[in-house]
């Protein structure tokens, strides 16, 4: 079973994706946690130069080239393989994130990056996204270290790609569960618990 966790920075999906871990793998089942831009070595070499691009910006496209490259090798060699061994994959990101924010955040093409994404994924969709949300202005306040990108990009950069998101869930009710992402770890996580073990069981 393949999930994943979304949300704009500062939302808690690495916190919650550990969390879930824990609680599955308390319950034997075997877990593959992993994340996107990433999740490789090859992959990760990307994250890297995405977050770090040699001293220039990169170009719209080039980004969301580079995000495509990246999930295209981890669905091949990481995703895919563990899903095909029977493990429940947790992943932090996955391809609606470049729907949010290349295409509602930076205004590239949504049919285009749609296109786009479906090749990279083979066609390989969650079936089950969990969408943390919670207001931009709350969500960077929490970051330790507010990101490079985030005092760049600015707060209304943020609010389009919530948005994005509100607007990705809406569209498929059946795979999105939309989270209020404020409450305490704990209490998110006990949300996030119940989905799952809804969907183990049915
Ligand atoms: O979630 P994580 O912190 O690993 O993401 C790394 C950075 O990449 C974040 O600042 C996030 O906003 C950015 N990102 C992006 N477009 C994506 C996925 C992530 O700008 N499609
Ligand atoms: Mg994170």
């Amino acid at each position: 079973m393949f999930i994943v966790f979304e949300g704009i920075d500062g939302t808690g999906k690495t916190t919650q994706v550990n969390l879930l871990a824990r609680a599955l793998s308390g319950r034997g089942l075997p877990v593959l946690v992993t994340r996107e831009p990433g999740g490789t070595a090859a992959a990760e070499a990307i994250r890297r130069l995405l977050l770090d691009p040699a001293g220039e910006s990169l170009e719209p496209l080039t980004e969301v080239l580079l995000y495509a490259a990246a999930r295209a090798q981890h669905v091949a060699r990481k995703i895919r393989p563990a899903l095909a061994a029977g493990r429940v994959v947790l992943c932090d990101r996955f391809a609606d994130a470049t729907l949010a924010y290349q295409g509602f955040g930076r205004g590239l093409e949504i049919g285009a990056l749609a296109g786009l994404n479906a090749l990279a994924a083979g066609g390989l969709v969650p079936a089950l996204t969990f969408l943390l949300d919670m207001p931009p202005a709350e969500a960077l306040a929490r970051l330790k270290r507010p990101a490079d990108r985030m005092e760049r990009e600015g707060i209304e950069f943020y609010r389009q790609v919530r948005r994005g998101y509100l607007e990705l869930a809406a569209r498929e009710p059946g795979r999105y569960r939309v989270i209020d992402a404020r409450p305490a770890a704990g209490t998110v996580h006990g949300l996030v618990l119940a989905a799952v073990e809804e969907m183990l069981h049915e």
